[in-house]
């Protein structure tokens, strides 16, 4: 699915160097790497603080920490996602809410959201599903009306600018009042580890949060809140320093084996590509080099005739990696199953878990090897 081994290689130099230099320093925990990394990032994603932490399910955790969220307090997120978003709310002893989500985009489905509000709903967790941006102009709207937080999982979709009905463009991460990610090593901004990160423009939330991933500290040895220990280490921050300068060129080659996927299965009758919407108002038929609202995590294809899980074997038969990303529902596995959910409530994810495939997607894909994907795809479901 990714071919981390190649990537490496192209960037060796750099990253052993970076590497190197925390070996020289033996500055493994909170060396200045970490805090060159942070820089940068806060840079790149133009966000006024980045706070570095352990991983992508910590960093959710760690972001509804932060804002004061009690028990029985509601927080709504699509029912179609890695289950990371959801097991953060139910271990902080929050109420998830889980809702559909949208056909095209696999984001969460902005009717659906609306009619799940309640009063005792505090904040909406919008997950940018495999490198789409959610609409956000949307969410921020409900969030205004009904004085909701809104906390980003963006750990699919670093590097993504969403870009605003009126034109203006954010990346994102960076608009709600939080946003989280993960550096987890297949992410399109991975490490050679584990590793996250939290974003927010609010310099009170920035200060809450820095405490609390340090146990709580706001002043050494004196404990305010309650804290966990989540840290990036040195020699990942190293690798991320080494990595962040490309990241741009990686979205790019993602879109363009995207746009390579989407030409070659154009016009299949039992194949619907995936959607690039631009935002709410204009929707992209195709990857054009102006839209950056999608840096394809993952290219997902769904399949209409029924024959997805034979897809699925024959291209495992013939050499070619896929995975079926999510299996799932979210509202129906055990630990979240709830009686409030109806499964006509669903229509979508239960129809996206019996046809969605998820097909090769790097940074190092060549021509050759999308022909041979291609071709055995469209050969197989003729
Ligand atoms: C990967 C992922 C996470 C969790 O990140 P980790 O670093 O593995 O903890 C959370 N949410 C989504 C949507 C993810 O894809």
């Amino acid at each position: 699915m990714v071919d981390l081994q190649g990537q490496y290689q192209q960037i060796k130099e750099t990253v052993d160097n970076s590497i190197q230099e925390v070996l020289n320093s033996s500055s493994y925990i909170n060396g200045p790497l970490v805090k060159e990394f942070q820089e940068d990032l806060e840079k790149y994603l133009n966000v006024k603080h980045v706070i570095p932490c352990a991983n992508g399910t910590d960093a959710l955790q760690i972001a509804m920490m932060a804002l004061g969220l009690e028990q029985g307090d509601e927080i709504i997120t699509a029912d179609f996602t890695f289950a990371a978003t959801v097991e953060v709310i139910a271990l902080l002893k929050l109420t998830p809410v889980l809702v559909d989500v949208d056909a095209k985009t696999f984001n969460i489905d902005i009717e659906a959201l609306k009619k799940a509000i309640t009063p005792k709903t505090k904040a909406i967790v919008p997950v940018h599903l495999f490198g789409q941006v959610a609409n956000m102009d949307a969410i921020l709207e409900i969030a205004k009306e009904h004085n909701l937080f809104v906390i980003e999982d963006n750990a699919q979709a670093i590097g993504a600018d969403y870009t605003f009905k009126n034109g203006t463009k954010q990346k994102a991460g960076t608009i709600g009042n939080v946003g989280t990610t993960s550096f987890f090593p297949s992410k399109n901004l991975g490490c050679y580890g584990d590793g996250g990160a939290i974003f927010t423009n609010d310099d009170a939330l920035a200060h809450t949060i820095r405490g609390i991933v340090n146990h709580g500290m706001y002043e050494r040895y004196y404990h305010d809140v309650v804290g966990v220990n989540s840290r990036l280490d040195s020699i990942q921050a190293g690798v991320l320093k080494a990595k962040l300068p490309f990241l741009n060129a990686y979205c790019d080659a993602r879109r363009n084996a995207a746009r390579f996927y989407n030409n070659a299965f154009a016009n299949n009758p039992n194949i619907i590509t995936p959607t690039a919407k631009s935002n709410n108002t204009k929707n992209c038929s195709a990857i054009c080099d102006t839209c950056d609202c999608h840096v394809f995590h993952q290219y997902t294809l769904q399949i209409t005739n029924g024959k997805r899980d034979e897809l699925h074997k024959h291209l495992l038969a013939n050499g070619i990696p896929n995975a079926i990303y999510y299996p799932v529902a979210l509202h129906s596995q055990k630990a979240y199953a709830d009686a409030k959910y109806k499964e006509e409530d669903f229509p979508v994810t239960n129809n996206l878990i019996k046809t969605v495939i998820s097909l090769p997607m790097h940074t190092e894909l060549d021509k050759e090897q999308l022909d041979f994907i291609t071709q055995t795809i469209i050969r197989f479901l003729k």
